[in-house]
């Protein structure tokens, strides 16, 4: 599919009419189990933890649109991350940034320090840094950009210059972009990892994790990992992100539409400290954003003046369209409390080090009525 452009590979990779009835929609194939010929003998289906093709035309539709080989999926973003992890043992040390996802944070350090993993959080907008910590056992870099919630941007070519002179491996979550406004592999990343529960399933309905490598080797390494783990999602799950995907290219026109008006509404507002969203000019990394996504999308970060969590939690409860929930990317505006909620698995000063203060609030604007959503954004904050 790569003569096409995004829309058309969103809604046709990977569909192929069904052979036994022509169903133009791929089945949601409902099953544990194949049944076989003769001992060994099958159509190329055994065991559903290893193969299933509701499973297999999303994979093929997710590495289509992120311009990869190979994709596979898991049960959650974070199932996924798990699969990465288990390509090292103890003793490697990775190198990461200092504004992750909680979830991401909580696995590197809760989970994966216990069994001798070493990670190393840094300041990575400026890619320099990693040769401060790099030694003879590192051998990932992972990169989370735009950072979430400070939208701080990544150079991704930078860290790959870095990586491939020094034979390390480049992850980047491309959650908060998504396929649509960035494409990790095409700037020089081996695996591209996706939480799509957010922008690929984006309508907040199911929960399902992707990643996606052009190195056949790392494809095997990593659905070896699926199927020995078995983190693997369900075909249901498999059918709504497909069906999501289908819009993709059309929610993102409207969340970055909105997220600029929006973006551009807070930073004029009087009760406003701060705004953080990459499409300003005078953001610190705009002119990386510029180069490396296509457009800057719709999550946006504020601090608010009245800097007290008693203000910012009357804040945060008086929307009426935006709704108070974790979570981003779906058709709906969300807004989130990082500091008690997305990020409440990481210790306060160092979240605070990084500018999640209490009084930071995150939107993920949806694709409703911009007009609609200034109006109650208004009556919020006053
Ligand atoms: C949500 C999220 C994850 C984790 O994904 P789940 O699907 O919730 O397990 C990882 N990275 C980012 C940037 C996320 O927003």
């Amino acid at each position: 599919m790569s003569e096409y452009k995004f829309g058309t590979k969103a809604i046709h990779a990977g569909a192929h009419p069904d052979p036994s009835t022509g169903a133009i929609m791929t089945p949601i194939y409902q099953t544990s189990t194949y049944v076989q010929e003769s001992p060994g003998v099958n159509k190329g289906y055994g065991y559903a933890r290893g193969k299933n093709p509701t499973r297999e035309a999303l994979q093929e539709n997710i590495a289509a649109i992120e311009n990869g080989k190979h994709c596979v999926c898991f049960s959650s973003g974070v199932a996924a991350t798990d699969a990465v992890l288990k390509l090292l043992k103890p003793g490697d040390e990775v190198i990461t940034g200092d504004d992750l996802y909680g979830g991401t944070y909580r696995l590197f350090t809760k989970i994966y320090e216990k069994f001798g993993i070493r990670f190393h959080f840094i300041d990575l907008t400026n890619a320099e840094n990693i040769h401060s910590v790099l030694n003879e056992n590192t051998k990932l870099i992972w990169v989370e950009t735009p950072t979430n919630p400070t939208m701080q941007i990544i150079d991704i070519v930078a860290c790959a210059k870095i990586s491939k002179a020094t034979n390390l491996m480049l992850v980047v979550d491309n959650t908060f972009a998504s396929p649509y406004l960035q494409n990790p592999l095409d700037l020089g990343a081996d695996i591209v990892m996706h939480s799509a529960t957010k922008y690929l399933g984006g309508h907040s309905d199911v929960v399902m994790g992707a990643l996606i490598t052009n190195s056949s080797e790392l494809h095997e390494q990593l659905y070896f990992v699926l199927n020995s783990s078995g983190a693997n999602p369900g075909p249901m799950d498999s059918f709504l992100v497909m069906r999501g995907i289908k819009t993709l290219h059309l929610r993102m026109e409207r969340h970055c539409h909105n997220g600029r008006i929006i973006a551009e509404y807070l930073r004029n507002h009087p009760k406003i400290a701060k705004v953080y969203w990459p499409g300003f000019t005078d953001h610190p990394n705009h002119e990386i954003a510029k180069k490396q996504m296509r457009d800057f999308g719709g999550m946006i970060s504020i601090v608010l003046k009245e800097g007290s969590i008693e203000n910012t939690f009357k804040v945060a409860s008086s929307f009426k369209v935006f709704s108070l929930a974790e979570s981003l990317g779906g058709v709906e505006s969300l807004i989130n409390h990082p500091a008690t909620m997305t990020h409440a698995s990481i210790p306060k000063a160092e979240r605070e080090r990084v500018g999640v203060v209490d009084s930071l609030l995150r939107l993920s604007v949806g694709v409703e009525d911009v007009e609609d959503l200034i109006a109650d954004l208004e009556q919020a904050l006053n």
